[in-house]
């Protein structure tokens, strides 16, 4: 009711001014123009600068609330840069979530990890300039068509699913990555540069052991229609691995190379 109010409000004096610019035009008096206005009451021009005020507020307020409840989270002040604008949509996404844990050993969870290192890029790609894509960011479960679905539907530029790995062969360790080799070969070429990319500079940033890129066929990089991989950050089944997954730190490292490996490829 109260905006029915205030929308009427604005569309009359909107209206008044158009008026008011048609008898100028017709008589090129600038100085009629300041004249009306100063004889629109003081009440009417704090009314209308409040209208203002207000419709600005709500109209933020809804398109932020739209963008959150599609689990695509950006800060508005990043959303409103042209330089942001212009950057391609980077599409991460945290494994597993919700009910679905992943690899667990003991209380620590691999879902807890995979989404804080995507948090972690989320923040480096956004200092570099990009605009990124979350599938989740939170502790939700998501179905893998759903997470293939977003990143299809928002036609990112490149897609990075991150995980952690386990064995029963408690030694062993490092980081791997996958790319799927498409029927698309270019494609899968591409895909394949981006995973050469992010190991290279996930394995400078945290000096992990690497077991290479390889060919896989996971649901995500599989079924997107960009270029896409799977890392395995590393092993929690071993030991010394494990500890330093456990370090906030050594997860910034492995994010901040991937976050590397993104900027590197895209400017290839
Ligand atoms: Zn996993």
């Amino acid at each position: 009711m109260l905006k029915a109010v205030v929308i009427n409000l604005s569309r009359r004096y909107t209206d008044l001014c158009v008026q008011e610019n048609l008898i100028l035009k017709h008589n090129g008096e600038i100085q009629r123009k300041i004249g009306v206005f100063m004889q629109v009451p003081k009440v009417l021009k704090k009314l209308f600068f409040i209208v203002c005020l207000f419709s600005f507020g709500c109209n933020s307020l809804a398109a932020e609330m739209i963008h959150s409840s599609s689990g695509l989270r950006t800060k508005p002040h990043e959303r409103s840069s042209e330089q942001t604008f212009n950057k391609p949509v980077i599409m991460l996404d945290a494994g597993h979530g919700g009910r679905d844990e992943g690899t667990k050993v003991h209380s620590f969870k691999e879902k807890k990890i995979t989404l804080a290192t995507v948090l972690y890029t989320k923040k480096f790609l956004e200092q570099m300039g990009y605009r990124v894509i979350l599938t989740r960011s939170k502790d939700v479960e998501i179905s893998l068509h759903r997470r293939v679905a977003l990143a299809n539907k928002t036609q990112s530029a490149l897609f990075v699913s991150i995980h952690y790995n386990a064995s029963r062969n408690t030694d062993a360790k490092g980081v791997e990555i996958f790319y799927y080799d498409s029927k698309d070969p270019e494609r899968a070429k591409k895909s394949r540069k981006l995973a050469n990319y992010i190991l290279h500079y996930v394995i400078d940033q945290t000096e992990a052991n690497s077991r290479g890129v390889k060919v896989g066929n996971f649901h995500v990089i599989r079924e997107t229609d960009m270029p896409a991989v799977l890392l395995e950050g590393g092993f929690v089944t071993n030991i010394q691995e494990c500890s330093h997954l456990r370090r906030k730190e050594y997860l910034e490292n492995i994010a901040k190379g991937v976050a590397q490996g993104i900027d590197k490829f895209l400017k290839s």
